[in-house]
């Protein structure tokens, strides 16, 4: 197990659009660990394999607050089936836009088929905040983030904001 580095705005890879994975092999099955424990490192309910630089249809997630009830879902070339027209609305944040966090509507459940940790097939019926963050990690496969969805100007502020923020690490 590897904790890999984190990719965080503004990134060009952040914007590829992942290509979808062959077969759930070894190699895959090592990355989705890797993931993992990337995500949980940072404190994190959901990364895309795109986050740690691999243009891969990968999502990992645990939506569980529990530290002793840890709930690791695995999400291999997910396509979503189905879209609810109500939408709901949560407060977003993402481990690629540190420390940033805003309001989002998106559908309030959704169907997602995919192919699980051992590459079988899967149907996810998701609602809450699952819904939300499966369609959130689902985005970034794409090159979206959840910025994307606020005003012109409020985006560009937290891509401000992030540069000086990455310039200034660069300087120590
Ligand atoms: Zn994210």
């Amino acid at each position: 197990m590897t904790i890999r580095t984190i990719i965080t705005e503004p990134d060009k890879l952040l914007r590829q659009v992942s290509k979808p994975v062959g077969k759930v092999g070894k190699k895959e099955q090592e990355l989705m660990t890797d993931m993992l424990e990337t995500m949980y490192a940072a404190n994190g309910i959901g990364l895309a394999a795109i986050q740690v630089g691999i243009p891969q249809r990968i999502i990992v997630m645990d939506i569980s607050k529990e530290e002793n009830k840890k709930e690791p879902r695995f999400f291999v070339n997910p396509i979503i089936k189905n879209k609810d027209p109500y939408k709901a609305t949560y407060e977003e944040g993402c481990l690629s836009v540190p420390n940033q966090f805003a309001e989002v509507d998106r559908p309030s459940k959704c169907e997602v088929e995919y192919l699980d940790y051992n590459g079988n097939k899967q149907l996810l019926k998701a609602e809450g905040l699952l819904a939300t963050c499966i369609q959130h990690e689902m985005d970034h496969l794409e090159g979206i983030l959840f910025i994307d969805y606020l005003s012109k100007l409020k985006r560009s502020m937290i891509i401000k904001k992030l540069s000086k923020l990455k310039s200034s690490t660069l300087e120590v």
